[in-house]
């Protein structure tokens, strides 16, 4: 089989999250149990919460390992990434074992985790070393008009599924919170949801802002002040450590390695960064940092953001 002719596997592409990361599609275009207002494929056009076979096992699974067995050293993680919700499809706890029985590669999915309410599902994931969960509302109001949900969804469940799945989960859980501004950026309901994050104990926590166009165009960005805020919101509840904004280029370490401007801007796109704690950083490899900083700021790479009487640098995003 050559690469053109593969269904069902797509990249690598490289993910900030997972290093090079082989998709794997296994339900067709928009098939997913919600129609979130985000989405960067459109309005969810099969909306189901039916699990059940859109592929045949043996074909998913040995578009993988061809592709694995031609380009091994290229692929970090086999991620179940799908154009709607990977656990629609009833195989995948039959697909993620043989993956890993046949591929010397990690496996991650990351879903919606609105079927989690269901224990076949929940065991479907057990084999899998990475898995992903959508948590962006947890009040039913908003979760109706953020996910637009299908009408058999009940958020209880759904949140005593991802709970219990916590619990049992030896692999390393991390959850995804996608912020859209004025729908789900109030403090006080975010205080609550990085309250029942931190409940779960993830390995790594990501913030999502949309970057690509939503399908609904009144979809927006938080501003980078609110984006701040609500950072170090999480930070505080859940470990500076823990906290990561996603949509955004890799970040790399906390030393300036490369290029140390886009060292800065790749940096301050998933951190932002405290001014003085950059000058720090950058005095070693930039001859006067301080102008190194305006300079971005003027060509507006960068915005200089004021927060709780200290200066951050974040990286400015457009839609
Ligand atoms: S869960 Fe994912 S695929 Fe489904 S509508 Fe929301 S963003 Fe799109």
């Amino acid at each position: 089989m050559s690469v053109s002719t593969f269904k069902h596997v797509f990249g690598p592409v490289r993910s900030r999250r997972l290093g090079r990361s082989l998709g794997v599609n296994n339900v067709p275009y928009k098939t997913c149990t919600y129609s979130c207002i985000y989405c960067q494929l459109g309005r969810t056009t099969n909306l189901t919460v039916e699990r059940r076979t859109f592929y045949s096992l043996e074909s998913t699974v040995s578009e993988v390992s061809e592709f694995i067995g031609s380009v091994s050293e290229d692929v970090d993680y086999v991620t179940f990434v799908p154009d709607g919700e990977p656990l629609l499809d009833i195989n995948i706890g039959r697909e993620i074992f043989e993956i890993k029985n046949r591929v010397p590669k990690p496996v991650a999915v990351l879903t919606n985790a609105s079927l989690l309410f269901r224990e076949d599902a929940r065991e479907d994931l057990l084999n899998a070393d990475f898995v992903s969960v959508k948590i962006d509302v947890l009040k039913e109001g908003t979760w109706k008009i953020v996910n637009r949900p299908h009408p058999d969804l009940k958020l209880t469940d759904i949140l005593e599924g991802v709970e219990e799945f916590a619990k049992i989960f030896k692999g390393k859980l991390t959850t995804e919170t996608m912020l859209v501004n004025d729908f789900n950026t109030n403090l006080d309901e975010l205080r609550v949801i990085a309250s029942f994050i931190r409940s779960l104990n993830p390995w790594k926590v990501y913030v999502a802002i949309p970057v690509r166009p939503p399908a609904e165009a009144y979809v927006k960005p938080p501003t980078p002040e609110k984006l701040v805020e609500i950072y170090a919101l999480f930070s505080d509840k859940l470990g500076e450590d823990r906290v990561e904004l996603l949509n955004l280029p890799e970040p790399p370490e906390f030393y300036v390695y490369g290029d140390p401007e886009n060292w800065l801007l790749n940096l301050v796109s998933v951190h932002p960064m405290r001014l003085s704690h950059a000058l720090i950083v950058l005095e070693k490899t930039v001859k006067d940092p301080e102008s190194f900083i305006r300079r971005l700021a003027e060509r507006c790479e960068i915005s200089l953001v004021n927060f709780a009487g200290e200066e951050f640098i974040v990286r400015r995003f457009s839609r």
